[in-house]
């Protein structure tokens, strides 16, 4: 990637970093890199695309450090679940075998799996080294006939989320808009209801969440091209250019991917999650308001108070569980107020909650939610997080993995809501989901038992 190239894609209008006089995210410092590269970013948020080989070209630790970082499902195609690396070794730096050894690896790819595509991640060392993957990826499409994507994604141009951005910069250059979606198939939508195309940007499908939301766009006539990247397919990816409205659910992400297609195909675009209750429907009502169909409208309220009844009576005998705990929050992102919103429908209190990756239209929705006095914690620092669990007297901590082992080890209630959970907490469905979880880790005898002294210790005492 050319500098320029690199310092357009830093500046970004749509993100609120980029707000007053500052233009663009700053260029990585040394130890920029430290929590995920921008390969390693790029590489997690396209890897659900099931049907795709993904070849990490660079030395086999790239591939290793960043395996497996998401907990996304698919339905059917498992390539992606299969770790692909030119495993360039020092002979082949000194020696500049780096192109041959990606030209066999793509040929390996395609003769043993017959993917629907190859994505070629480059890393710091071929990137350095000067090899031209891109002219690689070019002849290794023409030669075998299957679309080879090249990523350009050298852990040293960022952090993990300027990686999520050169992913979604990766396939609006060479992927979104080179296919037409198939049209939709008689009889598969109920007469007198009009069909639109919509595309969830950012949605990773962890633990299956977006199986839980998907029935809900099927009931209203909405069709979903493409969930980007849970349980996408390449083909699904190509096309995303004809979708009427785009939802950006993970908006630090891909943002730019939603406000590149808004400029080229005129696709409005709204941010939202279905993190909680009150998130999946407001998610819900934010395509209907965006597509102005008051039919779809009408359709949607009557949805939605179905499902919000049913979620009610499903949480009822959870209630005395839940009511009254104290919660304290560090996810990123929109997690940072959807979680908040999803605890106060339980009746939980919310004292505090970590705002590290979140934007400032997330700060302003948290704001709203705890009032303008709402603690809101950016120090992603360990102990201060357990310090400040302890001060607010805090019953459960809900945080991403990265605290899971801190917290068992300070033996407080810790529920994981990170990227490689295998239980997915969207929707209404999610919502019950998540309040049972809640229940069985507030209440486990496992914390009685972790705080009492052991026996042995009680005896000589
Ligand atoms: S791409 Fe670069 S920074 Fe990232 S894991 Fe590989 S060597 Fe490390």
């Amino acid at each position: 990637m050319r500098p320029d190239e690199a310092s357009a894609l830093r500046d970004e209008p749509n993100c609120s970093h980029n707000a007053g006089p500052k233009s663009g995210c700053a260029k990585p410092q040394p130890g920029a890199t430290q929590g995920g590269c921008a390969f390693d970013g790029a590489r997690n948020a396209l890897l659900p695309i099931a049907d795709v080989a993904h070849i990490v070209h660079g030395p086999i630790g790239c591939a290793g450090t960043s395996w497996d970082g998401r907990g996304s499902r698919s339905s059917g195609a498992t390539l992606y679940r299969v770790g692909m690396t030119t495993d360039l070794s020092d002979m082949d730096v000194i020696m500049g075998r780096g192109e041959k050894r990606l030209f066999h690896a793509i040929r390996q790819a395609i003769d043993t799996y017959r993917p629907a595509a190859v994505f070629v991640y480059a890393t710091c060392v071929p990137a350095l080294h000067g090899d031209d993957y891109v002219a690689v990826a070019k002849a290794a499409q023409a030669r075998w006939g299957v679309p080879v994507v090249p990523v350009d994604c050298a852990g040293f141009l960022g952090n993990k989320n300027f990686g999520n951005r050169i992913a979604g910069d990766a396939m609006l250059r060479h992927v979104i808009g080179t296919r037409e979606p198939e049209p939709v198939p008689p009889g598969a939508i109920r007469p007198g209801i009009t069909a639109h195309d919509v595309n969830l940007i950012g949605e990773w499908n962890i633990g299956g969440e977006f199986w839980s939301v998907a029935p809900l766009f099927d009931e209203l006539g909405l069709r979903i091209l493409c969930s980007f990247t849970g349980d996408a397919r390449f083909r699904e990816v190509q096309t995303m250019h004809r979708a009427e409205a785009n939802m950006v659910v993970c908006s630090k992400a891909m943002i730019r991917v939603a406000r590149t297609l808004r400029d080229r195909f005129g696709t409005p675009f709204f941010e939202g999650g279905f993190y909680g209750v009150a998130a999946t429907s407001a998610a819900l009502r934010g395509f209907a308001t965006v597509l102005g169909d008051p039919v779809l409208a009408q359709r949607t309220e009557a949805l939605i108070a179905r499902e919000e009844a049913a979620v009610q009576e499903a949480i009822q005998p959870l209630r005395p569980k839940l009511e009254g705990k104290r919660v304290l929050i560090f996810a990123g992102g929109h997690k940072s107020w959807s979680l908040v919103s999803a605890m106060q429908h339980l009746g939980m209190n919310v004292v505090a909650t970590g705002t590290e990756k979140s934007t400032e239209e997330d700060k302003a929705r948290i704001r709203e939610l705890m009032g303008p006095a709402g603690l809101m914690i950016q120090d992603n620092d360990q102990t201060a997080l357990l310090r400040s669990f302890h001060e607010h007297r805090a019953d459960i901590l809900i945080a991403g993995d990265r605290y899971i082992y801190p917290a068992l080890k300070a033996r407080v209630p810790f529920l994981d809501v990170d990227h490689v959970r295998s239980v997915g907490y969207a929707g209404y469905a999610g919502a019950i989901e998540l309040a049972n979880n809640l229940a069985v880790t507030l209440h486990s005898p496992v914390w009685h038992h972790a705080r009492t002294a052991p026996r042995w210790a009680r005896q000589a005492a």
